[in-house]
């Protein structure tokens, strides 16, 4: 039996930013017939015992974890429930998190990098002139080499990062993560993740995301008015891209 997760939500309980409720999340995560989401907070819940509560009174896994900002972009900690000293560095967050059975997965990792500067800016090249040219550039930046895997199928991205980046997961050979990023009711499971076995709680999902037997998927249908394309379109490598490309995984 596989289960299928969205592993990138943010509510308001978690996430300033957010203005996804927690009815709404159960209500339309149910609809689109997830299994259990990941809920993949900015600053987590302030009481996780009432996190638990939550969770416990309904028929959908929902399994709490981090997005931490750090120097190197957004990095999300699965097994992580708060913020510890130091976590905007990646190597003190992976110290943390592989203390207690976590995983690591860059997020959203070549956001803005085909958006010409000054008006965007990408969280993990900094400099525009230095951005990757293409996927061997790509992969001499340190934060491939510190997480464990790529969110491949981010549904705040466009069609060309996520192609970019499931590039270069398949060059390192890792699986890859689909997650909506949704702050709000829409786009929930447009990106999802598809694990081979039964997943009920945060150990069975740690302990599935270790054993790498998973793959990301375009979640959503035609009805549900999404119009994604998978990362199997043939990526564009050219040098120093910078066309603008419709956004992925947006509703019409
Ligand atoms: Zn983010
Ligand atoms: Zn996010």
């Amino acid at each position: 039996m596989s289960s299928v997760f969205d592993l990138h939500v943010h509510t308001v309980k978690g996430s300033s930013d957010s203005s996804l409720s927690l009815p709404d999340l159960v209500r339309e995560a149910q609809r689109v017939g997830l299994t259990g989401v990941c809920l993949t907070e900015h600053t987590g819940w302030r009481d996780l015992r009432e996190f638990d509560e939550f969770a416990a009174r309904h028929d959908l896994v929902i399994i709490h974890a981090l997005e931490v900002s750090t120097v190197v972009g957004h990095v999300l900690a699965f097994g992580l429930d708060s913020y510890g000293v130091g976590f905007s560095n990646l190597r003190e967050l992976r110290r943390a998190a592989h203390r207690v059975g976590g995983y690591l997965v860059t997020a959203h990792v070549f956001r803005n990098l085909f958006f010409p500067p000054p008006y965007n800016k990408s969280l993990v090249f900094p400099d525009p002139s230095s951005y990757p040219r293409n996927v061997q550039d790509a992969l001499s930046h340190p934060v491939f080499h510190m997480v464990d895997d790529i969110e491949v199928l981010n549904g705040a991205n466009t069609d060309q990062e996520n192609t970019f980046a499931g590039e270069v997961a398949k060059y390192l050979g890792e699986n890859g993560t689909g997650g909506s990023d949704a702050h709000s009711i829409h786009g929930i499971g447009s990106c999802v993740t598809v694990f081979d076995g039964d997943i009920r709680s945060k150990a069975d999902l740690l302990e599935a995301l270790r054993s790498g037997n998973y793959h990301s998927r375009l979640g959503g249908t035609d009805e549900d008015g999404y119009s994604c394309q998978g990362v199997d379109s043939t990526p564009s490598l050219d040098p120093a891209p910078t066309s603008f490309v419709d956004s992925c995984c947006q509703r019409r």
